[in-house]
Protein backbone atom coordinates (compact mmCIF):
# COMPACT_ATOMS: atom_id res chain seq x y z
CA UNK A 1 0.00 0.00 0.00
CA UNK A 2 0.97 3.12 -0.47
CA UNK A 3 1.57 5.80 2.24
CA UNK A 4 2.61 8.53 0.19
CA UNK A 5 2.85 10.52 -3.13
CA UNK A 6 4.67 13.26 -4.65
CA UNK A 7 3.42 14.23 -8.25
CA UNK A 8 5.27 16.51 -10.63
CA UNK A 9 6.40 18.90 -7.66
CA UNK A 10 7.98 21.79 -8.76
CA UNK A 11 10.15 24.48 -6.19
CA UNK A 12 11.83 27.53 -7.05
CA UNK A 13 13.73 29.93 -4.99
CA UNK A 14 14.37 33.45 -5.66
CA UNK A 15 14.35 32.04 -9.62
CA UNK A 16 16.33 28.83 -9.45
CA UNK A 17 14.24 26.06 -9.78
CA UNK A 18 15.59 23.45 -6.75
CA UNK A 19 13.26 21.04 -7.70
CA UNK A 20 12.39 20.07 -11.26
CA UNK A 21 9.14 18.00 -11.45
CA UNK A 22 10.01 15.19 -8.59
CA UNK A 23 7.62 12.30 -8.44
CA UNK A 24 8.12 9.23 -5.97
CA UNK A 25 5.96 7.54 -3.76
CA UNK A 26 6.93 5.30 -0.47
CA UNK A 27 5.23 2.24 0.00
CA UNK A 28 4.24 0.99 3.68
CA UNK A 29 7.42 -0.79 5.59
CA UNK A 30 9.78 0.61 2.62
CA UNK A 31 13.01 1.98 3.39
CA UNK A 32 13.73 4.96 1.12
CA UNK A 33 16.98 6.67 1.02
CA UNK A 34 18.08 9.40 -0.30
CA UNK A 35 21.59 10.75 -1.45
CA UNK A 36 22.92 13.21 -3.77
CA UNK A 37 25.71 16.18 -3.84
CA UNK A 38 24.82 19.10 -1.62
CA UNK A 39 22.49 21.54 -2.82
CA UNK A 40 21.05 18.84 -5.35
CA UNK A 41 17.30 19.79 -3.49
CA UNK A 42 16.98 17.06 -0.65
CA UNK A 43 16.30 18.91 2.28
CA UNK A 44 13.80 20.62 -0.16
CA UNK A 45 11.98 17.05 -0.84
CA UNK A 46 11.61 16.59 2.72
CA UNK A 47 10.49 19.58 3.17
CA UNK A 48 7.76 19.38 1.52
CA UNK A 49 6.99 16.11 1.92
CA UNK A 50 6.14 17.67 5.83
CA UNK A 51 4.50 20.62 5.06
CA UNK A 52 7.65 22.95 6.00
CA UNK A 53 7.41 24.16 2.48
CA UNK A 54 4.83 24.83 0.03
CA UNK A 55 5.21 23.39 -3.21
CA UNK A 56 5.17 25.73 -6.61
CA UNK A 57 3.14 23.00 -8.33
CA UNK A 58 2.20 19.04 -7.89
CA UNK A 59 0.44 17.05 -5.58
CA UNK A 60 1.74 15.92 -2.30
CA UNK A 61 -0.52 12.91 -0.97
CA UNK A 62 -0.12 11.46 2.64
CA UNK A 63 -2.59 8.95 4.41
CA UNK A 64 -1.83 10.42 7.57
CA UNK A 65 0.76 12.05 10.28
CA UNK A 66 4.58 12.26 9.22
CA UNK A 67 7.25 13.04 11.13
CA UNK A 68 11.15 15.00 10.44
CA UNK A 69 14.13 14.16 12.39
CA UNK A 70 16.36 16.99 11.31
CA UNK A 71 19.88 17.50 11.52
CA UNK A 72 20.23 19.81 14.24
CA UNK A 73 17.89 17.93 16.46
CA UNK A 74 15.70 21.21 16.82
CA UNK A 75 15.11 20.31 20.57
CA UNK A 76 13.25 23.57 22.66
CA UNK A 77 16.31 24.33 24.54
CA UNK A 78 13.95 25.75 27.34
CA UNK A 79 12.08 22.09 27.64
CA UNK A 80 13.00 18.93 29.46
CA UNK A 81 13.15 16.15 27.68
CA UNK A 82 10.44 14.81 28.54
CA UNK A 83 8.58 18.26 27.74
CA UNK A 84 10.25 18.00 24.19
CA UNK A 85 8.12 15.04 23.74
CA UNK A 86 4.97 15.17 24.95
CA UNK A 87 4.29 18.91 24.12
CA UNK A 88 3.02 18.55 20.60
CA UNK A 89 0.92 15.31 21.30
CA UNK A 90 -0.54 17.15 24.12
CA UNK A 91 -1.34 20.36 22.43
CA UNK A 92 -1.13 19.91 18.52
CA UNK A 93 -3.18 15.94 18.91
CA UNK A 94 -5.01 17.17 21.80
CA UNK A 95 -4.28 13.19 23.30
CA UNK A 96 -4.55 12.39 26.75
CA UNK A 97 -2.22 13.60 29.05
CA UNK A 98 -1.43 9.93 31.30
CA UNK A 99 -1.59 8.37 27.58
CA UNK A 100 1.04 10.40 26.03
CA UNK A 101 3.06 10.42 29.34
CA UNK A 102 3.39 6.21 29.22
CA UNK A 103 4.15 6.47 25.44
CA UNK A 104 6.90 8.61 25.92
CA UNK A 105 8.71 7.26 28.71
CA UNK A 106 8.67 3.81 26.88
CA UNK A 107 10.16 5.33 24.18
CA UNK A 108 12.78 6.92 25.96
CA UNK A 109 13.41 3.89 27.41
CA UNK A 110 13.44 2.36 23.93
CA UNK A 111 16.26 4.99 22.89
CA UNK A 112 18.12 4.58 26.20
CA UNK A 113 17.27 7.54 28.11
CA UNK A 114 15.09 6.02 30.48
CA UNK A 115 17.27 8.38 33.14
CA UNK A 116 16.91 11.49 31.17
CA UNK A 117 13.36 13.03 31.03
CA UNK A 118 13.76 15.75 33.69
CA UNK A 119 16.97 16.70 32.04
CA UNK A 120 17.39 19.72 29.53
CA UNK A 121 19.21 19.48 25.82
CA UNK A 122 22.04 21.04 26.94
CA UNK A 123 22.88 18.45 29.39
CA UNK A 124 23.02 15.71 26.59
CA UNK A 125 25.49 14.51 24.15
CA UNK A 126 24.82 15.41 20.54
CA UNK A 127 23.75 11.46 20.37
CA UNK A 128 21.44 11.93 23.35
CA UNK A 129 19.83 14.62 21.73
CA UNK A 130 19.28 13.10 18.40
CA UNK A 131 17.58 10.02 20.36
CA UNK A 132 15.77 12.28 22.03
CA UNK A 133 14.26 14.07 18.68
CA UNK A 134 13.60 10.53 17.10
CA UNK A 135 11.09 9.80 20.29
CA UNK A 136 9.55 12.84 20.00
CA UNK A 137 8.60 12.12 16.64
CA UNK A 138 7.31 9.13 17.17
CA UNK A 139 5.10 9.82 19.70
CA UNK A 140 3.42 11.76 17.44
CA UNK A 141 2.45 8.32 15.91
CA UNK A 142 3.99 9.51 12.37
CA UNK A 143 2.80 6.74 9.13
CA UNK A 144 5.97 7.79 7.78
CA UNK A 145 9.51 9.33 9.34
CA UNK A 146 11.60 11.56 7.38
CA UNK A 147 15.41 12.34 8.84
CA UNK A 148 17.57 14.88 7.26
CA UNK A 149 21.36 13.69 7.19
CA UNK A 150 20.56 12.72 11.02
CA UNK A 151 23.84 12.17 11.61
CA UNK A 152 25.70 15.02 10.09
CA UNK A 153 26.16 17.19 12.92
CA UNK A 154 27.37 14.35 15.11
CA UNK A 155 31.04 13.46 16.04
CA UNK A 156 31.66 10.58 14.20
CA UNK A 157 32.30 8.38 17.55
CA UNK A 158 28.21 8.98 18.03
CA UNK A 159 27.19 8.07 14.38
CA UNK A 160 26.63 4.88 15.12
CA UNK A 161 24.37 5.13 17.93
CA UNK A 162 21.73 7.21 15.76
CA UNK A 163 22.38 4.84 12.39
CA UNK A 164 21.76 1.60 14.69
CA UNK A 165 18.74 3.57 16.15
CA UNK A 166 17.27 3.87 12.92
CA UNK A 167 18.51 0.30 11.98
CA UNK A 168 16.03 -0.87 14.57
CA UNK A 169 13.13 0.71 13.38
CA UNK A 170 13.54 -0.43 10.22
CA UNK A 171 13.13 -3.90 11.79
CA UNK A 172 10.41 -3.08 13.24
CA UNK A 173 9.02 -1.92 9.46
CA UNK A 174 8.52 1.75 10.37
CA UNK A 175 8.22 3.36 6.98
CA UNK A 176 11.17 5.85 6.77
CA UNK A 177 12.39 8.14 4.22
CA UNK A 178 16.32 8.95 5.36
CA UNK A 179 18.56 11.65 3.33
CA UNK A 180 22.09 10.57 4.05
CA UNK A 181 25.75 10.97 3.32
CA UNK A 182 26.40 7.40 5.17
CA UNK A 183 26.70 5.61 1.89
CA UNK A 184 27.54 2.06 3.33
CA UNK A 185 24.18 2.72 5.82
CA UNK A 186 22.11 3.57 2.96
CA UNK A 187 23.12 0.18 1.20
CA UNK A 188 22.69 -1.95 3.84
CA UNK A 189 19.39 -0.61 5.16
CA UNK A 190 17.49 0.34 2.05
CA UNK A 191 14.97 -1.35 0.50
CA UNK A 192 15.19 1.72 -2.76
CA UNK A 193 17.13 4.55 -3.32
CA UNK A 194 16.78 7.71 -5.48
CA UNK A 195 20.24 9.52 -6.20
CA UNK A 196 19.25 13.38 -6.79
CA UNK A 197 21.21 15.66 -9.26
CA UNK A 198 20.29 19.61 -9.64
CA UNK A 199 16.46 19.22 -9.00
CA UNK A 200 15.95 15.44 -10.50
CA UNK A 201 16.34 12.09 -9.46
CA UNK A 202 18.73 10.75 -11.63
CA UNK A 203 18.80 7.58 -10.74
CA UNK A 204 16.50 5.15 -8.78
CA UNK A 205 16.33 1.52 -7.64
CA UNK A 206 17.39 -1.03 -5.36
CA UNK A 207 20.90 -0.11 -3.74
CA UNK A 208 22.62 -2.90 -6.01
CA UNK A 209 21.49 -0.79 -9.12
CA UNK A 210 22.39 2.57 -7.94
CA UNK A 211 25.32 1.10 -6.67
CA UNK A 212 26.16 0.10 -10.07
CA UNK A 213 25.05 2.59 -12.15
CA UNK A 214 26.77 3.88 -15.15
CA UNK A 215 25.42 7.55 -14.51
CA UNK A 216 27.91 9.79 -14.53
CA UNK A 217 27.25 11.85 -11.86
CA UNK A 218 25.97 9.31 -9.78
CA UNK A 219 29.80 7.47 -10.24
CA UNK A 220 31.38 10.70 -9.95
CA UNK A 221 29.53 11.50 -6.36
CA UNK A 222 30.35 7.90 -5.32
CA UNK A 223 34.06 8.71 -6.32
CA UNK A 224 33.83 11.57 -3.42
CA UNK A 225 33.33 8.87 -0.61
CA UNK A 226 36.46 6.54 -1.67
P1 LIG B 1 20.39 19.57 -0.27
O1 LIG B 1 19.59 19.22 0.94
O2 LIG B 1 20.41 18.50 -1.31
O3 LIG B 1 21.78 20.01 0.09
P2 LIG B 1 18.57 21.80 -0.48
O4 LIG B 1 17.24 21.21 -0.76
O5 LIG B 1 18.83 22.26 0.90
O6 LIG B 1 19.71 20.81 -0.99
O7 LIG B 1 18.80 23.06 -1.41
C1 LIG B 1 18.66 23.03 -2.81
C2 LIG B 1 18.91 24.42 -3.35
O8 LIG B 1 17.86 25.27 -2.89
C3 LIG B 1 20.21 25.04 -2.88
O9 LIG B 1 20.73 25.78 -3.94
C4 LIG B 1 19.77 25.93 -1.74
O10 LIG B 1 20.64 27.02 -1.60
C5 LIG B 1 18.41 26.39 -2.21
N1 LIG B 1 17.48 26.68 -1.10
C6 LIG B 1 16.98 25.80 -0.23
N2 LIG B 1 16.14 26.38 0.64
C7 LIG B 1 16.12 27.70 0.33
C8 LIG B 1 15.44 28.84 0.85
N3 LIG B 1 14.60 28.74 1.88
N4 LIG B 1 15.66 30.03 0.24
C9 LIG B 1 16.49 30.13 -0.82
N5 LIG B 1 17.17 29.10 -1.37
C10 LIG B 1 16.98 27.89 -0.81
MG1 LIG C 1 20.10 19.16 2.95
Amino acid sequence: MKLFEMKHIKKSFDGLEVLKDISLDVEEGEVLSIIGPSGSGKSTILRCATGLETPDSGEIIKTGEVGLVFQQFNLFPHFSVMKNIVDAPLKVQKRKKDEVYVQARSLLKKMGLADKEKAYPFQLSGGQQQRVSIARALCMNPKILFFDEPTSALDPELTGEILKVIKDLAQEHITMVIVTHEMNFARDISDRIIFMDKGVIAVEGTPEEVFSSDNGRMKEFLGKFH
